[in-house]
């Protein structure tokens, strides 16, 4: 079909091949009068897409499930979770995987479309997405690329031409969405909960082959693949935590396999430094605050266990003891990342034992300070102590002459030191006020320019050019306290 080789689809569906419990086959709904609204030109060559192809009106079609690409196998995914600690059957209720995508490197991702209309596992929702918030992950996932944190990535958003219904009538959108996978720890705990004879172990088996192929053929590789997945979570929220990002749903349904970001719905950054910072409307105790991500990981990945200790081994006494050696090395990947990152912040090279309480210690004074995270990385970086009330307090400058002392234990140079430091240090991050206009504008007044440049601007988030130092400016105080919403 001609679609196919202008545009460079290229799809496999390895997904339809497993038990049909897994997945409902499902097309998209198809929509009135769909527009692209935006387009991301380099994913898309990444993909192997030809992206002046994909503005066409063809493009469009397959963007809003119009028209479906030779190859594509279209389905919504089942899975459960745990949603704010309680268990629940779940799966795609408004996304539809159109296919895998086998790249020109030969890699393999899913083209996702979110808001493609109801499936069986809609429950009461309409299956349908608004603008505002398929524009917002657009904008936060692209940024965590930039930053150099694992993620889902964002193809395109186009609108629909419809209206969808929430508080208030919204223009309603759908988002393409690009993952290595969208196997989650809610799709493990569905086949272990619902699953009939040997249906997890090929659903694990199948996770293997997709994300962990080296070790397929290990006689223990259930449990091998347990480790990876813990390994890349605790990295991943470990890098969450160095930059201040506020996942805000980390429900286990949202926690993927591939160790990537998913499911950017509450979510935001922080600013001042707080651990108890939340910014969701409905997390009301807090369970998902800044402070609390770590642990909810290793909760998360004790469900997973959960599900896969049938594979571990056939005593369960034995199989649980394994779990739990797993989950006890959770903590260690993550302090040890953490620990790494937090010293790259600081110019540090290499350990010391000191290191931990230098680093507590600053964050206890940024805490006492309301200190924005972002900003006195970035100052202390440059050196600019005139930029920060916290910089003039006296326990600060006491702190600053321990971290003086413990930079001049180093060998490095101050240029090396400030090197390193600009690395991990970002210029910028999507703070909520910058969304937010982005969002006006784009929603109320169909002007995309506005989120075009904070784009740009957060595209190369390492880069501390001139223009990024407008974008690192704080909210004004009547932006607080900020909300995001879950009802997307
Ligand atoms: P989330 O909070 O985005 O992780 O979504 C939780 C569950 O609700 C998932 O199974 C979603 O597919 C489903 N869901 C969210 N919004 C809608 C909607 N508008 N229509 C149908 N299902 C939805
Ligand atoms: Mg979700």
């Amino acid at each position: 079909m001609e679609l196919t080789s202008e545009i460079g689809w290229n799809f496999k569906n390895s997904y339809a091949r497993l038990p049909r419990r897994f997945f409902a086959e499902q097309h998209p709904t198809p929509v009135q009068l769909p527009k692209l609204i935006i387009l991301n030109k380099r994913l898309a060559e990444s993909l192997g897409l030809n992206a002046e192809r994909l503005e066409s009106e063809e493009g469009t079609a397959v963007f809003a499930g119009n028209k479906l690409p030779e190859g594509a196998f279209p389905l919504a995914q089942a899975y459960a979770g745990h949603q704010f600690g309680h268990f629940t059957m779940l799966g795609d209720g408004r996304a539809v995987l159109i296919g895998e995508q086998i790249t020109p490197t030969d890699d393999r991702f899913d083209i996702q479309l979110k808001g493609a209309g109801r499936t069986p596992y809609s429950r009461g929702g309409d299956g349908r997405a608004g603008l505002g918030p398929m524009l917002r992950e657009y904008i936060i996932s692209e940024s965590m690329h930039a930053l150099g944190i694992p993620t889902t990535r964002s193809l395109a958003v186009v609108t629909t031409g419809e209206p969808i219904y929430r508080e208030t009538e919204l223009p309603g959108a759908i988002l393409t969405r690009v993952a290595s996978s969208h196997l989650r720890v809610g799709t493990f705990e569905f086949a272990a909960q619902w699953g009939k004879e040997g249906q997890l172990q090929a659903l694990a088996d199948y996770a293997i082959d997709r994300h962990f192929p080296d070790i397929s053929e290990e006689y223990n590789k259930y449990f091998l693949f347990f480790r990876h997945v813990v390994e890349r979570q605790a990295k991943l929220i470990a890098k969450w935590q160095l930059i201040g990002f506020i996942h805000g749903v980390m429900n286990t349904d949202n926690m993927t396999i591939s160790g990537e970001t998913i499911d950017y719905g509450p979510c935001a950054f922080m600013d001042e430094y707080d651990p108890e910072t939340v910014f969701s409307s409905i997390d009301r105790q807090g369970r998902y605050a800044y402070g609390n991500q770590p642990g909810i990981g290793q909760w998360n990945l004790a469900r997973f266990a959960e599900s896969l200790l049938p594979l571990f081994h056939k005593k369960q006494e034995k199989a649980v003891e394994m779990a739990k050696e797993v989950l006890s090395y959770y903590a260690e990947v993550y302090d040890r990342h953490l620990l790494t990152g937090m010293r790259a912040k600081l110019g540090l090279f290499h350990a010391k034992e000191q290191d931990e309480a230098l680093i507590r210690n600053l964050l206890v004074i940024m805490e006492k300070n309301r200190a924005d995270y972002t900003n006195t990385f970035k100052a202390l970086t440059f050196e600019l102590f005139d930029e920060m009330d916290l910089f003039k307090t006296r326990e600060f400058q006491e702190w600053q002459k321990q971290w003086k002392a413990r930079l001049n234990e180093q060998k490095q140079s101050k240029a090396e030191v400030k090197q390193l430091m600009k690395n991990n240090n970002p210029a910028v991050i999507p703070r909520n006020h910058r969304v937010e206009a982005a969002l006006e504008a784009a929603v109320e007044k169909e002007d995309y320019s506005v989120m075009e440049r904070l784009l740009e601007v957060l595209s190369n988030p390492y880069a501390h050019t001139f223009e990024q130092e407008a974008y690192s400016t704080v909210p004004p105080p009547s932006h607080y306290p900020y909300r995001t919403f879950c009802g997307t």
